[in-house]
């Protein structure tokens, strides 16, 4: 029998990528022995209606420039395939249908923690992954009473995993853009010449 493949799940905005996810994404790897991290950009984000994302065709370049020299990261556009708004929910439900043995990991920073209760079917993502919480700063590292009685009643709960985590935002890097600031050793080279070239991030938010 064939050990079950653990997958890591990296959801985001990716706008743009940064090593603040690839450094989250390699701890995670280590620490929760993970075969793959799959890098999962968002379509339409729920929670960033309020600002315009940059087109998602770039965001998933870039991405894919971040891990081209990472074996064991992959770049997956589910989220584009099935259109309107991305649900993590939705997500790893139909990455289970996918591959049944898979054991899934949704990894986040700690600013997933505030608000994860009004994600869509939040209680049911509890079922389908192990939720990875990391610590991220500027952000708490404490899980609400309600959240923490969720996951005691889940079937896998929520790891808590502490890391060297990196003080980089990917809206902190578009007002640096902006203002021409220095920004340049927050995200690989291919990303930065990639963003230089198609003048991203250069006028509003
Ligand atoms: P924005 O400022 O636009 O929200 P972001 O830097 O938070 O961008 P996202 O694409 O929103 O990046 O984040 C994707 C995932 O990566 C989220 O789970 C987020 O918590 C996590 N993350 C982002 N940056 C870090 C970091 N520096 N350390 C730990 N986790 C991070
Ligand atoms: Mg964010």
């Amino acid at each position: 029998m064939p050990k079950d493949l653990r997958i890591g799940i990296l959801g985001g905005t990716f706008d743009p990528i940064h090593f603040g996810h690839l450094s989250l994404a390699r701890a995670a790897q280590e620490r929760l022995n993970l075969d793959k991290i799959v890098f999962m950009p968002a379509f339409l984000p729920p929670h960033k209606m309020m600002r315009s994302t940059t087109d998602y065709a770039l965001r998933y370049q870039m991405t894919s420039l971040a891990i081209k020299d990472e074996e064991d990261f992959l770049l997956s556009d589910l989220e584009r395939q099935r259109g309107g708004q991305s649900f993590t929910y939705d997500t790893l439900q139909t990455f289970k249908e996918m591959c049944p043995a898979c054991q899934l990991f949704f990894l986040t920073g700690a600013d997933a923690l505030k608000n994860l209760d009004k994600w869509y079917h939040w209680q049911e993502i509890l079922d389908l992954a192990q939720l990875v919480v990391t610590n991220r700063p500027g952000f708490a590292f404490i899980m609400p009473e309600k959240i923490k009685d969720a996951a005691q009643k889940s079937r896998q709960g929520i790891l808590l995993l502490s890391f060297d985590a990196e003080d980089i935002s990917s809206t902190e890097l578009r007002a640096l853009i902006r203002t021409h600031g220095l920004w340049q050793s927050m995200v690989p080279e291919a990303v930065a010449n990639f963003i230089l070239s198609h003048h991203l991030y250069e006028g509003g938010d």
